[in-house]
């Protein structure tokens, strides 16, 4: 291999540029066209109305509920839903293996959704669940002490292939209801429980209810559920990965209905006579029929416009326009954890989110090389540390971060999980110290930032914000890139060529890897390039690394060789450009 001569590093950097719907021009992505948006069904309800009928234990525990929850409403003295403590709940994820790649789903996939729904309850600012609604107040955490007492990382990955069920689950999957393929919801959940009292169990699957993809989730509502052999979510592998149905799912397991509670299956108006006791037994959400788009409308039950519900995570929208649960689900919801699921929480001596021994510290490092002025976000993920990804505090465990800039400390901080910006240049290293009761670990990893003039390149324009068509790229791998943004969402143009770069050699492979979200009529095509000469010009064929085509209403990541040539400009920053559209490039797109 020819070295290549660089001062100080002999390297080469390049930084990601992924542009979603990129353009020099302005032009439309689907003019006109119709687009209904995917709406997954869930299975809750059939469930819960079978219980219902068939399981006397399970409805008067139901009755019963609810009656103390109008008691609890319209009580005075409780402190209701103006709390402000945090309840943090354990979950213990269940990835039941069924050797076909619907099961396959990572660690960080699952960590990442954690962040998402906590982010929706939470409303976070800036977040996808930065809506109209409220701040519910709960977050969830994977446990870190297991049924044993050891530490845990929350996540399990079942082999189930030895299990008589075997065969059917990999055909049908799970059963959420009698009535529908697959192994019986309860024999299923038998195969892998935590005790229910002290975890929310989530079942990770490839399919419900048979081969045809119609039912993503279903989850009992708290009322009856809790602690019993089938409370739990039971959720399909690739709705966790991306979307709102974990929020929904975890919805109802804090006792929420769907919001059209009632229509009959989409062909009638729920009653709404009190607002207490019918439909969704909430007041500030209108009696609507369920949503199949989050196309604008007007509401058929009430004449007003469906702006008061389209949004609602209990509705059949869809994930791209979801992003609020209001004041009046959120008292159902402080009902359940305060009451029904009290044994969730810390200070009712639930153990699941106390560490059982030292840390092992650790933590996700987004970047090697960035620009000065560039803000990173630094997250915990130490083994034996609870992290709801909100610097949510935990008693009895402590973090201290240290900035250092050629050896010298420039910033500190307490919080479980690092936001900085570097003004300056030069050699950094980070240091995460985890303290517990069990005793003390640090990690620390090298960072280097650099102040280039990045080469200007047309800033591409698109129409697609606000709307959305449910096509996006959502990751690019590069050497260390590993660059994720929504699945759902469509942002358009986004510039990461600041917070998101590697370092690569010339004359050597390195695998790209790019998601692309086709919607559900067309597929989208996608090309990258690298401006290797970086004159800020993206020339086709020479500078393109990679194209391809999705494929219509799948999310698919294609994997291509990118070999570096010797006559790269080095030593600078130059840029890759990832772009999508659902038609053809020319020139003009580049
Ligand atoms: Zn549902």
């Amino acid at each position: 291999m020819k070295q290549l001569y660089l001062p100080k590093l002999f390297k080469t950097f390049f930084t990601s540029k992924i542009a979603l719907l990129i353009n020099c021009i302005l032009f439309a992505f689907a003019a006109n066209a119709q687009i209904t948006s995917i709406s997954e069904s869930c299975g809750s309800s059939h469930l819960h109305q079978q219980m219902m009928q068939n399981n006397a234990n399970y409805a008067s525990k139901v009755f019963a509920n609810e009656q103390r929850l109008v008691k609890y409403k319209n009580s005075t003295y409780l402190n209701k839903s103006t709390s402000s403590q945090t309840r943090v709940v354990p979950v213990v994820f269940h990835v039941m293996n069924d050797g076909t790649p619907l099961t396959q789903i990572s660690k960080d996939d699952i960590k990442k959704a954690i962040k998402e729904m906590n982010e929706r309850f939470r409303k976070i600012a800036g977040s996808e669940g930065d809506g109209n609604g409220v701040d519910v107040g709960i977050e969830f955490a994977l446990a870190v002490r297991d049924p044993n007492g050891n530490c845990t990382d929350g996540i399990n990955y079942w082999d189930i292939s030895g299990n008589a069920n075997f065969t059917n689950y990999v055909n049908n999957g799970v059963s959420s209801a009698n009535g529908n393929p697959g192994v019986p919801d309860v024999t299923f959940k038998n195969l892998a429980r935590w005790n229910p009292t002290q975890y929310y169990n989530i079942w990770v699957v490839g399919k419900i209810n048979g081969p045809v993809d119609v039912v993503a989730g279903y989850a009992l509502l708290a009322d009856g559920a809790h602690g019993i052999d089938a409370d739990g979510t039971v959720v399909q592998a690739k709705y966790v990965k991306f979307g709102t149905t974990l929020t929904h799912e975890l919805g109802h397991a804090f006792n929420l209905y769907h919001t059209f509670e009632g229509d009959g299956n989409g062909g009638q108006c729920p009653t709404n006579g009190d607002c207490e006791t019918d439909g969704d037994r909430v007041c500030d959400t209108p009696p609507h029929k369920r949503s199949t788009s989050c196309d604008a409308a007007t509401n058929s039950c009430t004449g007003a416009s469906n702006a008061a519900h389209v949004h609602n995570y209990m509705d059949y929208s869809g994930g791209s326009c979801q992003n609020e649960f209001t004041a009046g689900q959120k008292a159902r919801m402080l009902f359940a954890i305060d009451s029904i699921r009290k044994s969730f929480l810390a200070s009712e001596g639930n153990m699941s989110l106390v560490p059982p021994a030292v840390a092992d510290a650790d933590f996700i490092n987004p970047t090697t090389v960035a620009c000065v002025g560039t803000n990173l976000k630094f997250y915990d993920k130490s083994t034996c540390t609870p992290n709801t990804f909100l610097n949510t505090e935990f008693p009895g465990i402590s973090f201290s971060w240290t900035v250092k800039k050629n050896g010298n400390t420039v910033h500190t901080s307490t919080n479980q999980n690092l936001s900085y910006t570097f003004i300056d240049s030069g050699n950094y290293t980070i240091t995460l110290q985890v303290t517990n009761t069990n005793g003390t670990d640090s990690k620390t990893s090298n960072l280097l930032i650099t102040n280039p003039a990045i080469v200007a390149v047309c800033q591409p324009g698109s129409f697609n914000p606000p709307n959305n068509y449910d096509a996006t790229l959502n990751n690019v791998t590069f050497g260390n890139i590993n660059n994720t943004t929504s699945i759902s969402k469509n942002g358009a143009y986004q510039d990461f060529s600041c917070t998101s770069a590697t370092i690569v050699d010339a004359l050597q492979t390195y695998p790209l890897t790019i998601s692309v979200k086709s919607f559900a009529s067309s597929a989208q095509r996608y090309e990258a390039y690298i401006d290797y000469n970086n004159n800020g010009i993206f020339e086709y064929p020479n500078e393109l690394v990679a194209s391809g085509t999705g494929v219509i209403n799948q999310n698919k990541s294609y994997l291509h060789n990118v070999t570096i040539p010797d006559t790269a400009v080095k030593g600078k920053i130059i840029r890759l450009r990832v772009m999508s559209d659902v038609h053809a490039f020319t020139d003009n797109k580049r």
